[in-house]
């Protein structure tokens, strides 16, 4: 591991955290183990306010384990997937870590990414990414550090409810292993809520104890799937294959004449479209890649943005039912187990039925069915996804090309709802601080951890 110097614990912090400490009686709660809930604690306990970070998930060995197996049968671990878990929505991803935030949090993630075993480079390429496998080893590396710091990590332990006294915090509640006999609660004067935006349940409980929320605008799609070396030659002309330059991606994002953005998102070049689903019977695709990208297929998401007229009302969780409706839509078109539906682009432009594989293998597991996806989005939304593959076929060779494959269903690209805070940094319940991408207020892995950071120095101040 190379270890650099992290300008993470400047003394004023430590002194701040330190008084703190004594006034506060009990340790910082976080709740999330995705980069926002990471970043929050490691800062916290670097600065001297080790914190409990509460986990619904497994540790990230036996995390992957249960990924692994329902990719391979289909058997889906409700806790346990590639939503939930140590190292949260992104370890089993490209780990792109490139982003629109800027200051010098950014630089400072990366910094951490790199202490934690990420390759260095990450520090000075345009476009740095350390796919799964270092991934996973630098979400257990961060562990390490945290505990060292003091931290304490309780894996499989469900943040299921929480506690006020005159509109301030006192206490949470929390479910080990999702046994009701293992509930307890817990006292506590200020809690993270870094729990991504999977967390349907814990949205409902939140709504429910009349935390503001509201919706918000998303985008939703498919997985569009391409040979790696069409999309080298359309990108690098005579050059392609060239060792020095790597896979080739893209990016491209057009807005329709009915207002509409259409755009590609997450690429992941020599990587596969993966089963992200979190609950049965509802079927979730994206992407991943290792470090080599190194894997035959290229792919991204290809989504359409959607809003409250597509939601079909105004309630805060309004967004969260239409994804349900959806993932519940795509899982029955595959025809149960996981198994997605999938269709070849020439087909789903010319409106008619695939019928089995073409030139591009898809890489989603447990498998593909087969079909056709108009029947899964509004005409609307069918209808600009063609527009796009179109628009995109003329600025990529090949994209539009009639074998690329469409894997259904890509529903989690944001949050569908935004948990309101004030400009003290907590929610309408004092104590209670929204963080990372769950709560509305980043977009990936970079722009995450950074809000936990800020949410973690906003703490050290304000309590
Ligand atoms: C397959 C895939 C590939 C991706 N690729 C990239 C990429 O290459 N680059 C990029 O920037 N972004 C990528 N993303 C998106 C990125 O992973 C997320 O934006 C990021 O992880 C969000 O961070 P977060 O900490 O806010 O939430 P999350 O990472 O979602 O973490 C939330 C955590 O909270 C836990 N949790 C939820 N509710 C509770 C509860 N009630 N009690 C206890 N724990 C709870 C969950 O188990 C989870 O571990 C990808 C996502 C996926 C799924």
């Amino acid at each position: 591991m190379l270890s650099i110097e992290v300008n993470s614990e400047p003394q004023k912090e430590k002194q701040t955290a330190l008084s703190m400490a004594q006034r506060m009686k009990q340790p910082p709660i976080v709740v999330g183990s995705g980069p926002a809930g990471l970043f929050c604690a490691l800062a916290l306990a670097r600065a001297g306010l080790p914190p409990i970070i509460l986990e619904r998930g497994k540790d990230v060995d036996r995390r992957q384990t249960d990924v692994e197996l329902f990719w391979k049968t289909g058997v889906l671990q409700t806790n346990s997937n590639v939503q939930f878990g140590e190292g949260g929505a992104g370890t089993f991803s490209d780990g792109k870590l490139t982003t629109g935030v800027h200051g010098p949090y950014v630089r400072r993630v990366l910094e951490e990414f790199v202490n934690a075993g990420a390759p260095s480079e990450i520090l000075y390429r345009a476009k740095p990414h350390i796919g799964t496998d270092h991934l996973r080893e630098v979400v257990k590396n961060l562990r390490r550090i945290i505990q060292e710091h003091g931290g304490e990590f309780r894996f499989e332990h469900q943040f299921t409810g929480f506690s006020t006294e005159n509109g301030r915090l006192c206490s949470v509640r929390a479910v080990r292993a999702q046994t009701p006999e293992h509930a307890y609660s817990e006292a506590a004067s200020a809690v993270v809520l870094a729990i991504g935006h999977s967390a349907r349940d814990t949205f409902s409980m939140l709504l429910e104890n009349h935390i503001r929320m509201e919706q918000k605008n998303f985008s939703v799609g498919v997985r569009i799937e391409h040979p790696q070396e069409k999309i080298d030659q359309s990108q690098y002309g005579k050059f392609a294959g060239h060792p020095a330059l790597g896979p080739a991606d893209y990016k491209l994002s057009a807005h329709l004449a009915d207002g509409r953005g259409v755009y590609t998102f997450c690429m992941c070049p020599g990587g596969r479209v993966v089963a992200a689903a979190s609950e049965e019977n509802h079927l979730v695709t994206n992407g991943m890649s290792r470090f080599a990208r190194d894997e035959r297929n290229t792919n991204s998401a290809l989504l359409v943005s959607v809003d409250a007229k597509d939601f079909g009302g105004d309630h805060p969780l309004a967004g969260v039912q239409f994804q349900k409706n959806l993932e519940r839509r795509a899982f029955a078109l595959g025809g149960g187990g996981f198994i997605a539906p999938a269709q070849l682009a020439g087909d789903f432009l010319l409106g008619r039925e695939s019928c089995g594989v073409g030139e591009v293998g898809p890489s989603y597991r447990p498998g593909v069915r087969w079909t056709d996806l108009r029947g899964l989005f509004s005409g609307e939304i069918t209808r600009a996804l063609q527009q796009a593959i179109l628009l995109f076929g003329q600025k990529i060779e090949g994209f539009s090309s009639y074998d690329a494959v469409l894997t259904a269903v890509e529903s989690r690209s944001s949050s569908p709802v935004r948990i309101w805070r004030g400009a003290s940094g907590a929610s309408s319940a004092a104590g209670l601080y929204p963080c990372g991408v769950g709560a509305g207020y980043a977009g990936g892995i970079v722009s995450a951890a950074v809000d936990g950071m800020k949410c973690a120095q906003t703490i050290l101040t304000s309590n």
